[in-house]
């Protein structure tokens, strides 16, 4: 198996930063780490679950769609040669599913031409990143099945590296490798994910709350409760890796001049799905909460979540940053308390 040095790392990533816009797990000065633009000195191998998942590579808050400029449409199909360094497999995970939502039925070319244009590099998980993370309840860690180019394996001064595709293999030309015996490495993987997962214990109740939602057992106190607490901020979809709801906007900037633009929209807001009649079917913030988590728990669709066990891929950002503590896990534990 090939290996890189960890000593290396700024220089590779300086290298692939020649020839994409190069995404990494950047320190900021207040000590949180965000994914941005590949920068030397604020780099760090040493991060924890940035506060948002790399989604908007693929799907920017927001972004024109077409323009009109004399009266004539042009379409904006907008992609850069993009890098994520660091993914980890939830957000790896995250990506697989809205990358399918976003191309069955109507594809969508803006979201694809972005990530045909991306490559991936997943760091595995060496152990959970705070108490909210649940990737082994979910399928979809610690380490990511498939879906990245490469797949780096932090094993002390060394990264063992995982090919995951054609444009893995070139990513890797020129580069200073090393090699390892396959069986040692082989070995070495099974260590890794054996430490990782005994950090991160399955919850057992997400399943449990799945079944009880399928038999409708669910008191609409629950739902009730949650809706009074909610102050409809959107946070939970924004920071989610699988919330993919945008709204269009249309706006006139002359005569015969403008443009289009979608923007990240939330189902917990009340406009998001009140039809043009002024009606709207769902129209407590209650009910609004109850279709948000049923979604994700159950009537995703069963190609979206790809292998993984549900519309969740147990990242724990909506519990992290709810202001008033309604992630899924908290409502699991409400459904099954
Ligand atoms: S629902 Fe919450 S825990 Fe699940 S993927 Fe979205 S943000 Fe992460
Ligand atoms: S983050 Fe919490 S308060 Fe904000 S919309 Fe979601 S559930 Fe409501």
């Amino acid at each position: 198996m090939k290996t890189l040095a960890k000593k290396d790392i700024n220089k590779i990533l300086s290298i692939w930063s020649q020839k994409h816009d190069v995404l990494a797990p950047t320190k900021m000065d207040n000590g949180d780490c965000i994914f941005s633009a590949f920068d030397e000195k604020a780099f760090t191998l040493d991060y924890k679950k940035p506060p948002l998942s790399p989604k908007s590579v693929f799907f920017p808050q927001s972004e024109i769609i077409f323009r009109v400029e004399k009266n004539r449409y042009n379409e904006v199909v907008a992609a850069k040669k993009a890098l994520i360094f660091g993914l980890r497999s939830c957000d790896m995970m995250g990506i697989r599913q809205a990358s399918s939502f976003m191309s069955r039925d109507n594809k969508d070319i803006y979201y694809q031409a972005r990530q045909n244009a991306a490559a991936t590099v997943v760091m595995a998980c060496p152990k959970a990143q705070n108490e909210t993370c649940f990737c082994t309840t979910t399928l979809s860690g610690p380490v990511a099945k498939k879906g990245f180019d490469l797949q780096l394996y932090d094993i002390g001064d060394t990264l063992l590296v995982e090919i995951g595709s054609p444009r893995g293999e070139e990513l890797l030309t020129g580069m200073p490798l090393a090699e390892m015996e396959e069986s040692q490495a082989k070995q070495k993987i099974d260590e890794f994910l054996q430490n990782a997962i005994l950090t991160i214990p399955e919850v057992k109740s997400v399943i449990d709350a799945m079944n009880k939602l399928k038999d409708r057992k669910i008191a609409e106190k629950v739902w009730d409760d949650f809706g009074a607490k909610c102050i409809t901020c959107g946070g939970c979809a924004f920071v989610c890796p699988t919330c993919t709801c945008f709204n269009v906007y249309d706006h006139q900037q002359a005569a015969g001049e403008g443009i289009r633009l979608r923007a990240w929209d939330a189902c917990l807001y009340s406009g998001f799905t009140r039809e043009a009649s002024g009606h709207n079917p769902r129209a407590s913030q209650a009910s609004r909460l109850k279709r948000r988590h049923e979604h994700k728990l159950l009537d995703y669709n069963n190609t979206d979540i790809q292998d993984g066990l549900c519309g969740c891929v147990g990242c724990g950002r909506c519990s992290d940053y709810c202001p008033v503590h309604i992630g899924t896990l908290e409502v699991v534990k409400a459904i099954t308390g």
